[in-house]
């Protein structure tokens, strides 16, 4: 059966890499109808940061990732969190000593020139590491993206696996847990390529079965370099504080360096669990893409319901919006499909609140032909029979219905009715809705106001 697992090491927040990492791990494992696991890697006293933890738990239950086993969940062999078996990869350590695969240090740590090799030393009274004994030869692996790699072993170094401290390094806990947890398959960054080698020569040591590797290559930025934080597009956290849906980033995080069976781009979790595949990896680095991913949030806001959208979007409306005469419902729908990030509603309901200046030209449309002239004909025709429309009666498909209607009725297009309307409502060029949703947005006494000031300018 086919095992794979996530081993993050709780250091800050969640990486975009390392997100995706746990992602093809998951959609693997469920494909295949394997199991998913896990494993916490806390063993770099240095790099801990303890609030990380609830990071990475709540990251993946945001982008819908469930693991099979695992810190809370159990398994055949746990707790999955490292630091709390320490002792284990002591005890495996020293076997790999009598097996002549490692040995003990007594150098200070960073220490480069050790004799210790050559001494062959009994366990040391006084603080010891334990290193690993990379012997001559050549070392050759083979990785389901990268294909096989050979390198000399010379140019491999004595790693440490237990530290002075008696904490194994992350590296050799890797090996130990990989094993024990029986993981058929090593899903991670291709930052890990080089020490591959040396993980391949513990496995032989111990005489274990070497798991199949599959290296993800970089997700690089637009300009060809890394992720960054300063530019704040390295982290999940980052993407939802932009207003974007842990859906879509999921999706989107998904096709960088996987490409799907057919054509279509947009996926839900639960179908990607149905299609990812070790056959659509690629091995060239991705380019993550802003303007794809933002695209790709825009149509999950399209394809949802106006309901479902309506909680989501109603802080980002709170916050753009402060008036309380405003029909919110209207509102929300009228943004849903016209935006890209949540963040965006608040740009583009600029002039709810308060409506812009704006001149006469401002009515100029050169495509429906309205003029100055005939917005101020129409809407001062309008006008009375507006006041006139029972208030009650006030929503979209009657105020389409009593627009057309009087447009059919002055002998001219609906464009000549409508586009001066939206004008006045919105005071601008260009507005996220058209006559009839803003007129419903605003209800009737603001728009009717509105009108009036529009027959002021013109
Ligand atoms: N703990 C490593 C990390 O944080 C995981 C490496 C691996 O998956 O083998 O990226």
């Amino acid at each position: 059966m086919m095992r794979t697992r996530f081993a993050p090491s709780p250091t800050g927040f969640m990486h975009i890499g390392n997100l995706r990492t746990a992602l093809f791990g998951y959609l693997l494992a469920r494909r295949m109808g394997g199991v998913f696991a896990l494993r916490i890697e806390d063993t770099d006293i240095g790099r801990y940061v303890p609030e990380a933890l609830d990071k990475i738990y709540e990251t993946l239950k945001i982008a819908g990732i469930k693991h099979d086993e695992g810190p809370d969940i159990g398994g055949n062999y746990g707790p999955y969190v490292q630091s709390e078996r320490k002792d284990s990869y002591l005890k495996q350590a020293e076997a790999l000593i009598e097996l002549g695969a490692a040995y003990y240090c007594i150098c200070a740590p960073g220490e480069e020139a050790c004799n210790c090799r050559a001494a062959g030393l009994a366990r040391p009274e006084g603080p010891y590491a334990i290193r690993q004994l990379i012997p001559p030869g050549q070392t050759t692996f083979s990785d389901l993206v990268y294909g096989e790699i050979t390198v000399e072993n010379s140019e491999l170094e004595d790693q440490v696996l237990i530290k002075q401290d008696g904490m194994p390094t992350y590296n050799f806990a890797n090996v130990v847990d990989d094993h024990f947890m029986a993981i058929t398959h090593v899903l991670r960054g291709s930052e890990y390529l080089p020490s591959t080698p040396k993980y391949n020569l513990l496995y032989e040591a111990f005489g274990w079965p070497i798991p199949t590797y599959v290296h993800l290559p970089l997700i690089l930025s637009a300009d060809g370099g890394k992720l960054s934080k300063r530019r704040g597009d390295a982290f999940f956290e980052d993407f939802l504080e932009k207003g974007f849906l842990p859906e879509a980033i999921v999706n989107y995080i998904v096709l960088l360096g996987w490409s799907p069976p057919d054509n279509r781009e947009i996926y839900t979790l639960a179908e990607l669990e149905q299609v990812f595949g070790i056959e659509g990896l690629s091995k060239a680095p991705s380019t993550f893409d802003l303007a794809k991913l933002k695209w790709m949030n825009g149509e999950y806001f399209k394809a949802m319901s106006g309901k479902n959208f309506e909680p989501l979007a109603a802080p980002y409306l709170a916050a753009a919006v402060k008036r309380e005469d405003i029909n919110r419902s209207a509102l929300s729908l009228m943004v849903k499909d016209r935006i890209a990030t949540l963040l965006e509603i608040r740009e583009i309901l600029d002039f709810i609140d308060v409506l812009p200046e704006y001149g006469a030209d401002l009515f100029m449309n050169k495509k429906n032909k309205s003029t100055p002239e005939t917005a101020k004909d129409m809407l001062s025709k309008l006008l009375p029979e507006m006041e006139a429309f029972p208030a009650e009666n006030w929503e979209s498909g009657a105020i389409y219905k009593f627009l057309t209607d009087f447009a059919e009725a002055q002998g001219v297009k609906n464009s000549l009715v409508l586009w001066p309307i939206r004008c006045a409502l919105s005071g601008k060029e260009s507005s996220p809705g058209g006559a009839t949703e803003l007129l419903n947005v605003f209800g009737k006494n603001e728009s009717v106001a509105r009108i009036k000031q529009a027959l002021e300018v013109l």
